[in-house]
């Protein structure tokens, strides 16, 4: 970190710290830039962050495209901010890329709320990999927390791909679902539903209220296989509507008694100690791909023993043996 990089980011994390939401925009842009003078940045930024991160209730939002999660997340985070909460919420995207059925970059999504001072709405553009998207939402997390927001929704679209990443770095997973169609219908994959500790079963009104309660039954019956997702808790089935708020109380119960359940067990806190493990492992492996992937001395004795092995000079595990070698792990100065 430079002197100009400290001057420039120390007064970024002041500002975000206090409360401040256009620098609290900006260091998410910050986070989530690709270039890489920016992250050498954002992962000094997100240092000075984490200090003042972690207060806050972190809950995954999870279900089929249509299903109704803007209009449930605009109602119920309506309902948390006259609680006295303040409330952001992370819609993360990774399948917009190749599905172009982004759930994001739409402003009207959620109109009330993101007018609502109480309230910070930051869609995440797509990402190339993964575990760069479960990156960049872990770090947006911890700058929304920093700021003051003690409650963080992450949404995600909910067809199976980015549910494991979102459930590792939640406290809380819920699945939104709607009538009538079965889980196959709605390309719920069976892991997902899984993740669920809570599934809610939307739009249980006017004419698909029938539907919906028929609906909540059949998952009910269909949950009674299941596990406990977390020590000290097994999944519920609810139902709701968005549209109406009629059960957005019910939901708002169960999760508070989840909450209390879990964090009075010591589950949550232990969740979070294995998921900065997980993270670490994480950026450790993905670090050292990096590594192997630019370093000039790993890909000159690749140049090298490529030809070696192909000719059956040498065996493959030797030759990787020798390129790890050369990645040897020296201190890199730190600068400035
Ligand atoms: P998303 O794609 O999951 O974010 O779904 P939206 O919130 O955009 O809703 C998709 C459609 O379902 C819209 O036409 C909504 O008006 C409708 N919808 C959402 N919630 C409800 C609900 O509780 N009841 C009914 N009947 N329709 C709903």
């Amino acid at each position: 970190m430079t002197a100009a990089a400290k001057d420039r980011i120390g007064p970024l994390a002041r500002s975000v710290i206090a409360g401040d939401r256009r620098a609290l925009a900006q260091a998410i842009t910050l986070i989530e830039s690709t270039r890489a003078d920016h992250r050498d940045d954002a992962a000094h930024l997100v240092d000075l962050l984490v200090a003042k991160a972690g207060g806050s209730f972190r809950l995954g939002i999870s279900g089929p495209p249509g299903v109704g999660k803007s209009t449930f997340i605009e109602r119920f985070g309506l309902h948390l901010i006259e609680e006295g909460h303040r409330v952001a919420v992370l819609a993360v995207d990774p399948s917009s890329r190749i599905s172009g059925g982004s759930i994001l970059g739409d402003k009207t999504r959620m109109p009330d709320l993101s007018r609502n001072d109480a309230a910070f709405i930051r869609p995440s553009p797509a990402g190339d990999t993964l575990g760069g998207v479960a990156r960049r939402t872990r770090e947006a997390l911890i700058a929304c927390e920093a700021a003051g927001f003690d409650i963080v929704i992450v949404e995600t679209v909910g067809v199976g791909q980015s549910e494991t990443a979102v459930a590792g770095l939640t406290d809380a997973f819920l699945l939104l679902l709607q009538p009538g169609s079965g889980d196959e219908l709605q390309g719920i994959k069976r892991g997902v539903m899984e993740l669920a500790d809570l599934l809610v079963v939307n739009k249980t009104d006017g004419t698909l209220r029938e539907a919906a309660l028929l609906a909540a039954a059949e998952y009910r019956a269909a949950l009674g296989l299941l596990r406990p997702t977390k020590e000290g808790w097994t999944p519920e089935v609810l139902s709701c509507s968005g549209l109406n708020g009629t059960g957005i109380e019910e939901v708002r119960a169960a999760l508070e008694r989840y909450r209390a359940i879990l964090v009075g067990n010591g589950t949550i806190a232990r969740l979070r100690a294995e998921q900065n493990r997980h993270w670490l492992k994480t950026e450790l492996t993905e670090g050292l791909i990096e590594r192997l992937r630019t370093d000039p001395r790993v890909a000159k004795a690749i140049a090298r023993l490529e030809k070696e092995v192909a000719a059956g000079r040498r065996t493959p595990l030797a030759a990787a043996e020798e390129i790890l070698a050369a990645l040897s792990l020296p201190d890199r100065p730190k600068p400035g």
